[in-house]
């Protein structure tokens, strides 16, 4: 039996992290791409041997953990080096995320993935639902979160598919440029449409 999953994405401060949230209030399992990524490397893991052998003990904390700022230190304009990281780890990721959505007992899974559609993890999800907002909300709302200058969050948004590239390959659309509490809302609509579209799915396996 496969799993009706849900792919939740959007770029940097839209809310897929707040709306997710509302997800699992319903009991619905979340995979969340950027959890196992840390998963992934985590120490003692695979994937942290393999960066180990790759680059030297120099680039562990004290500690045995990943030093992640020696390590971008070490990809930074080495694109050879970058590729070699992806290479090893998009699998691996890939990977875990199907075992966590095969494991999930919730009726369907959503998948949390910033960056969906740019490394192609749209090809394991059976509908995607977009949080969309406006690039002007995305900084200010980002730069309250995170403390961080408005260029950068300009940037991270350049590197990202665009808004509209976004919606035009969306399933479901969440429009977050109200208040918080509108999503309650959206979400129910969104979990009822949801739980009959797994349903059917279900019934046919
Ligand atoms: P993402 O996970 O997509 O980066 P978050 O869910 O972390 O986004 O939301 C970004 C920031 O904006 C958070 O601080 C969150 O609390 C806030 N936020 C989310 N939705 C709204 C909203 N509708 N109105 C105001 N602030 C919001």
């Amino acid at each position: 039996m496969s799993k009706f999953v849900v792919g939740l994405t959007g770029g940097i401060g839209s809310g897929k992290t707040t709306v997710a949230n509302l997800f699992a209030e319903l009991g619905i399992t979340l995979v969340d791409a950027d959890i196992v990524a840390r998963e992934v490397v985590a120490k003692g893991s695979a994937g942290l041997n393999a960066i180990v052998a790759h680059f030297g003990s120099q680039i562990l904390t004290p500690e045995g953990e990943l030093d992640r700022g020696k390590l971008r230190q070490r990809i930074f304009s080495h694109d050879e080096e970058r590729l070699w990281l992806n290479q090893l780890l998009h699998p691996m990721i890939r990977q875990t995320m199907l075992t966590q959505v095969n494991q999930a007992t919730s009726p369907y899974v959503i998948m949390v993935v910033p960056l969906l559609f740019e490394n192609g993890l749209d090809s394991l999800v059976s509908r995607v639902l977009v949080v969309d907002i406006a690039p002007e909300l995305q900084i200010s709302r980002t730069v309250k979160r995170d403390k961080v200058d408005a260029a950068q969050v300009h940037t991270i948004i350049n590197s990202q598919w665009s808004r509209a590239a976004k919606l035009a390959s969306a399933d479901d659309i969440i429009d977050n440029q109200g208040e918080i509490s509108h999503l309650t809302q959206e979400v129910l609509a969104l979990h009822q449409r949801y739980l009959q579209l797994s349903g059917a799915a279900n019934a046919h396996d």
